[in-house]
């Protein structure tokens, strides 16, 4: 079985034992629950397109372990190629889904582990990457949803691990056994995790040599004794509770973050792909990080592609959609969405090849691509908000919709252009409020802000990458004056 079906995802879902805790409440899993059900549905799409025969040269790729024909979303990139279709499949799935669904942070991590671990045996003869390559392969053939799991709580963040006041501030190693190890800390911020079938660790920043403990890499299945997954609250969340499509927005698709502990988690060897090797934490985290900044150049886009589309009926639906001003709105829209999909597009074109044979999108492209997503949902979404108009906060519920003594007031006084029902027109409304203030702003605006690093970590990047000497060297050759450097003293 290289691929599963939607419904065959569900019911491997449905078949985990988890430890779930959700509004101070245990569950063993999150099928059937109405806050939990958007998230499966947002990744149960990146298995009903790959069986879609429209989609399918995007959501597939051919194993270059077995030659089979698995989920791009467990596949390793073979090509400049890949990386594109990889940034093309995001933007689609953000098209039909209009949340995060979850599954490239694996696709990301497995790429990343996959270069980092063969560096590792390279250099110390380990056979992490012979482990790593069956873990794989098992990932393929099983169709496995694997979640990426970096941060780390962090303490006090002026303190390195090993110098924290609570030494599992950081995930790390507690104990070294023939047959493995135990783990001791958590992830924070982890999207879907309680519907993933598998959790892949990495450490989340630079180690020095003290911090061996906490050079840590490996993969554990959810269900794992010891693993406690506390689902985080989003704005308006026990709206999912209500049944109540006119005002949830998007109704069927959304994505949810838990806090991941892993309480004295027992690893076994063949699991292992990093266990104190510090000086490669820092490529890890940067090979990670390079593909995630990446993909958030497809998947946000494709978010965007739905808001626009939202906010040009809105306009329609009020009679306004001439205007100068609104199309003028839409224009702008529309060019912030292309330039982060053009970046994305170009860190994978200048992609290159690494020792371990994957590829790797250009560094400084995938920066810059994340650093303009922390900036343009977030003018998007104020045009968006611009266009709807306030109506998208103070319109009365679904329920009052039902209700005969006000649905009479609400359908007279809430209805747009003659055309169009005020049901349709408050339904488009709570989405583009949804997108912008809801559940589904968590995956739009806080994610494009914080997902695969805060705005500072890209510019650290930027700044190292930025070739500032060379640029120097380019201006003096233009000006014509004197190339030697200044010595110190001069300066
Ligand atoms: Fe995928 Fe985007 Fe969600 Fe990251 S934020 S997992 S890239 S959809
Ligand atoms: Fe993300």
């Amino acid at each position: 079985m290289a691929l599963m079906t939607g419904e065959e995802y569900i019911d491997s879902i449905k078949k985990l034992n988890m430890q779930i805790y959700l509004l101070g409440k245990k569950i063993n899993n999150p099928v059937g629950n109405p806050i939990l059900a958007p998230s499966l549905n947002a990744v149960k799409m990146t298995y009903d397109l790959a069986q879609d025969v429209e989609y399918r040269s995007l959501l597939t790729a051919v194993s270059h372990l077995t030659g089979h024909v698995i989920n791009r979303f467990t596949h390793i990139h073979q090509s400049r190629e890949d990386l594109i279709r990889k940034v093309k499949m995001q933007r689609l799935l953000g098209q039909k889904t209009a949340s995060c669904f979850q599954r490239c942070v694996g696709m990301d991590a497995l790429n990343a582990v996959f270069t980092i671990t063969f560096q590792i045996d390279q250099k110390y003869g380990t056979d992490y990457h012979t482990r790593f390559l069956r873990y794989l392969q098992n990932c393929q053939e099983q169709d496995l949803v694997v979640d990426g799991a970096m941060t780390d709580p962090k303490g006090s963040r002026h303190l390195p691990p090993d110098r924290q006041s609570n030494p599992d501030a950081y995930l790390r190693v507690t104990e070294r056994r023939p047959d493995g190890i135990v783990v001791c800390g958590a992830k924070c911020h982890q999207t879907g995790a309680c519907n993933s079938h598998e959790l892949l660790v990495m450490p989340t920043i630079s180690l020095n040599m003290n911090c061996r403990d906490y050079a840590v890499s490996f993969s554990v299945p959810v269900n794992t004794p010891g693993i406690v997954m506390i689902i985080g609250r989003q704005s308006c969340d026990t709206r999912k509770q209500e049944a109540a499509p006119m005002d949830t927005g998007t109704p069927a698709f959304g994505g949810v973050e838990a806090l991941v502990i892993f309480d004295h988690v027992f690893v076994p060897n063949d699991r292992i792909f990093m266990n104190g090797e510090t000086e490669f934490a820092a490529p890890l985290v940067e090979h990670f990080a390079g593909y995630h900044r990446q993909s958030y150049g497809g998947c946000k886009t494709g978010v965007g592609d739905v808001l626009i589309g939202a906010a040009a009926l809105a306009a329609e639906q009020n009679g306004i959609s001439a205007s100068s001003h609104i199309r003028d709105k839409l224009v702008e829209m529309t060019h912030l969405n292309e330039t982060m999909y053009s970046c994305g597009i170009a860190c994978s074109c200048e992609g290159c090849r690494t020792v371990a044979g994957n590829y790797f999108p250009d560094l400084l492209l995938a920066n810059v691509c994340k650093q303009n997503v922390t900036r343009f949902p977030f003018e998007i979404a104020r045009l968006a908000q611009d266009i709807a108009g306030g109506l998208m906060v103070t319109a009365p519920s679904q329920k009052d919709m039902a209700n005969p003594e006000t649905s009479a007031y609400i359908q007279k006084y809430l209805a747009g252009t003659d055309c169009v029902s005020a049901q349709k027109r408050l339904q488009l409304l709570r989405l583009i409020e949804n997108l912008t203030l809801g559940t589904a702003a968590v995956g739009y605006l806080t994610e494009s802000l914080h997902g695969a690093g805060s705005p500072q970590a890209q510019r650290i990047v930027i700044e190292k990458q930025s070739g500032l000497e060379r640029k120097k060297e380019l201006a003096k050759d233009i000006a014509a004056i004197q190339t030697e450097k200044c010595r110190e003293e001069d300066l």
